[in-house]
């Protein structure tokens, strides 16, 4: 993203209280906690949230990989094997000397062209080369807090976060759903709750070692 969104995107999480380390490569992560740079941080929950591995379904294809992703032809065909194409997450593509994010939007461009490839060698017509058009970013960061980039405009805060809002309810699939998210997100917003909750069940403790201070209940 716009070097000044991802400064406000790290503003604001800070003014939310997360502490934010930068080009710090985590080396170990274990029971006690997490490691990088040489320091431990320590910690019974870890999150990850850096990316994920490609299927592995690449690896049995048999075609030239780049990182786990198989590099497709521009025509987001196997090379080799013109009837068998490759989208999303598990293609990779240059565009502009650059290869193509792992998004959604990728992918569902992808997807779209290479229906139009089937559809053209069932006709007999040469396949077209794929071309992904970026439509912009956005990140939500919290409640009312966003980042998003979209054509020339760059915008922050409230707006981001209701444009981010408008954005994945519209490309939600059905009437009935966006309306159903839609009223849900509103509900979760005015109450300040979430619409989904896990609930771990605990052992009972002895009453002494009861925890007082509202451990117990809602995580
Ligand atoms: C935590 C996280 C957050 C993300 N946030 C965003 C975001 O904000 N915006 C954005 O644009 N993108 C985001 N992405 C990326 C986005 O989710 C992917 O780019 C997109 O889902 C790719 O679509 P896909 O169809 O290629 O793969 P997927 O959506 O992963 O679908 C692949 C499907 O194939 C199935 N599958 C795998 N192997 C096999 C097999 N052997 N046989 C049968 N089925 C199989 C999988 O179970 C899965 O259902 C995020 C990804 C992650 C992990």
């Amino acid at each position: 993203m716009d070097a000044r969104l991802a400064e406000e995107a790290r503003r604001q999480l800070v003014a939310r209280g997360v502490d934010v380390r930068l080009s710090a490569r985590v080396e170990t992560i274990d029971a006690e906690g997490v490691v990088f740079g040489g320091e431990r941080i320590a910690a019974r929950t870890v999150l990850w949230a850096a990316g994920v591995r490609a299927s592995p379904l690449a690896e049995m294809l048999g075609a030239p990989l780049e990182r786990g992703r198989v590099r497709v032809e521009p025509d987001l065909s196997i090379p080799g094997h013109p009837e068998v194409f490759v989208v999303g997450d598990m293609a990779a593509l240059q565009q502009d000397g650059a290869w193509l994010p792992g998004v959604a939007q990728v992918a569902l461009q992808g997807g779209h062209q290479a229906a139009r490839n089937l559809l053209r060698r069932q006709a007999g017509a040469p396949t077209e080369p794929f071309h992904y058009r970026d439509k912009g970013s956005m990140a939500t960061i919290g409640r009312s807090a966003a980042v998003a980039e979209v054509g020339r405009l760059r915008t922050t805060g409230i707006f981001a976060w209701v444009l981010w809002w408008l954005v994945h309810i519209v490309a939600l699939i059905g009437f009935r759903n966006r309306v159903v998210v839609m009223l849900e997100w509103i509900w979760a917003y005015l109450s300040w709750q979430r619409s989904a909750r896990v609930i771990v069940t605990q052992p009972a403790l002895p009453a002494a070692e009861e925890p007082g201070d509202g451990a117990r209940g809602s995580p």
